[in-house]
């Protein structure tokens, strides 16, 4: 088969959105599952990416004439789009990315809510006000607005392939800018699909949304090509080689990198809804989530109940790709070892596997860790797998300072009947993000930021301080009238300076 006639095996209406620029280059993305192909993609170069960036500047300037009515109309057609062909997405993800459709029915609606929220909430967030111009500046008006940045780059990961990348392009969308995509390698065809729908929902502004496809030197060449700032998910040590590709053109970055996070389970919490929420954070999407839960510190109180809590649910898990499965293969197949080097690293160094600690083919089973010491990769490294450690700590304060002993800070979950006593340890966790009584609920309100601290990363998606993530602030002063004396000007009277003086004393100096 030719090598265009491989490209047009790319699914359905995908084919023909991911523009070849003649590249001579493919690469296939595969079921991880069973291994069929899922498409054949263009390996986009340098020159290929360029192209792309140049042809989305005039439809970020027109996207930007939009306005934020024009904007979220168009918005409004892309969510509804989305909404209508969800399974047909869902579907996709399943097969390119190996999770359970429900699993990426989820996913999908969550980005749903989103996008909407980013529409609705643009304006409000972004658009001009007038703030107070303040005492040396009471002859001027003072006005603030945030404008878009161009054209946004976005480099997305294949753990949640709609999901994350979307937590950048719909808010840099909304906030007035074109977006150019760079899916991972494993997860082409969902980023094709994503663009073709953007094209088939807003045809005036099409180039808006645009896909390149390849492998990390296409993502290196999106950091060169000049664009407004460079979204980026995905491992910290990629995410160093893009900040330094970025650095060379002062190109702005946002790492949402990865994550170790802690689950602290508290003397008073109810158990069985600790434990519940442990195995969903730590074996959904195969563990593949940044935001997983990868670690519990439970307390002496409550340990023993926890264990044998996790562990009997998590006996009833089954990894598999049919439907009745609990989660799907690991996606990436490399991904398999990382898992095995921690469990060995945890069982060699005194710890031990209750549950698990196999893989068969691209399926890891569920596995439970006890007694591993802190210095374990298990531990202290991200695992990215359906692994879970459950150490055993003399209070919440110790099970904090664990949880706060990595070099990461992502996220993070606190379970305590207590409300004030979990919103202070919520509080004092090194993390962006920490859900009470649940796990990874703060990803799924739209009004809250996301991103990590540390080796988690920099910069916020989502709510309004992701809207204004993908902005510049613009400052206007505008002078209402002339008052008698000037201080900025060389005509002042050699007296104004005194006069000032007086004033600071007046309005500020009886503060002690
Ligand atoms: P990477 O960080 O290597 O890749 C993330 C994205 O960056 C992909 O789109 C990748 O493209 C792209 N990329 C790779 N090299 C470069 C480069 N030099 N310049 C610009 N872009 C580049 O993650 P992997 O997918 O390889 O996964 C490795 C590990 O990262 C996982 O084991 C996991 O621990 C972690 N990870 C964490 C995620 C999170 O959400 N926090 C998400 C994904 C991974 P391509 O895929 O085409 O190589």
């Amino acid at each position: 088969m030719s090598r265009a006639e491989q490209m047009d095996t790319v699914t359905g209406a995908a084919a023909g959105t991911v523009d070849r620029h003649g590249t001579p280059a493919t690469f296939a993305s595969t079921d991880p599952a069973g291994g069929a192909v899922v498409g054949v993609f263009p390996v986009h170069d340098a020159r290929a990416v360029q192209q792309t960036v140049d042809r989305a500047r005039p439809a970020a300037r027109r996207w930007a004439e939009l306005g934020f009515d024009g904007r979220r109309q168009r918005l409004a057609a892309y969510r509804g789009h989305l909404a209508r062909h969800l399974h047909e997405l869902a579907d996709l993800v399943h097969r390119e990315n190996g999770k359970p459709r429900a699993d990426a029915v989820l996913e999908i609606s969550l980005t749903i809510e989103h996008l909407a929220w980013a529409a609705a909430h643009a304006r409000r967030t972004l658009g001009p006000r007038r703030v107070r111009a303040g005492l040396l500046a009471a002859d001027h008006a003072a006005y603030l607005e945030y404008q878009p940045l161009g054209v946004v780059g976005v480099i997305g990961p294949w753990n949640y392939p709609v999901f994350t990348p979307m937590g950048s392009i719909a808010y840099a969308l909304a906030a007035g800018n074109a977006v150019v995509f760079k899916p991972s390698e494993h997860t082409p065809a969902v980023g094709a699909w994503l663009a073709a729908a953007w094209r088939a929902a807003v045809p005036d502004v099409a180039d808006a949304l645009q896909v390149v496809t390849g492998n990390g030197s296409t993502g290196a060449a999106l950091c060169r090509a000049g664009v407004g700032k460079l979204a980026f998910t995905g491992s910290a040590p990629t995410g160093r080689k893009v900040m330094a590709a970025c650095a060379e053109t002062l190109t702005p970055v946002l790492m949402e990198l990865g994550g170790k996070d802690a689950m602290i389970v508290d003397d008073d919490a109810d158990v069985a809804a600790a434990a519940d929420a442990a195995v969903w954070g730590a074996m959904s999407n195969a563990g593949q989530t940044c935001i997983g839960i990868e670690r519990v510190y439970a307390t002496s109180a409550v340990y023993d109940r926890f264990v044998a809590e996790v562990t009997e649910r998590v006996r009833g898990l089954r990894p598999g790709s049919d439907d009745e499965a609990a989660y799907g293969p690991m996606t990436m197949a490399s991904q398999t070892d990382v898992v095995r080097r921690h469990v060995a690293d945890a069982t060699s160094s005194g710890g031990r596997a209750v549950t698990g600690g196999t893989v068969e083919g691209g399926f890891v089973a569920p596995t439970v860790l006890l007694e591993v010491p802190e210095t374990s990769a298990a531990v202290q490294e991200e695992t990215f797998g359906p692994t879970l450690t459950i150490t055993r700590v003399r209070d919440a304060e110790e099970a904090l300072e664990r949880t706060n002993a990595t070099s990461y800070g992502l996220a993070g979950a606190v379970f305590s009947r207590s409300r004030a006593r979990a919103m202070d340890l919520a509080r004092r966790m090194r993390s962006g993000m920490t859900s009470v009584n649940s796990v990874l609920t703060f990803a799924s309100v739209p009004a809250l930021p996301f991103g990590g601290v540390g080796e988690s990363g920099f910069g916020r998606i989502h709510g309004e301080d992701g809207l204004k993530e993908f902005t510049r602030a613009r400052a206007i002063t505008r002078r209402r009238f002339a008052l008698p004396v000037d201080l900025m000007s060389f005509r002042r009277p050699p007296a104004a300076a005194d006069a000032l003086a007086r004033l600071m004393g007046v309005v500020h100096g009886r503060h002690p």
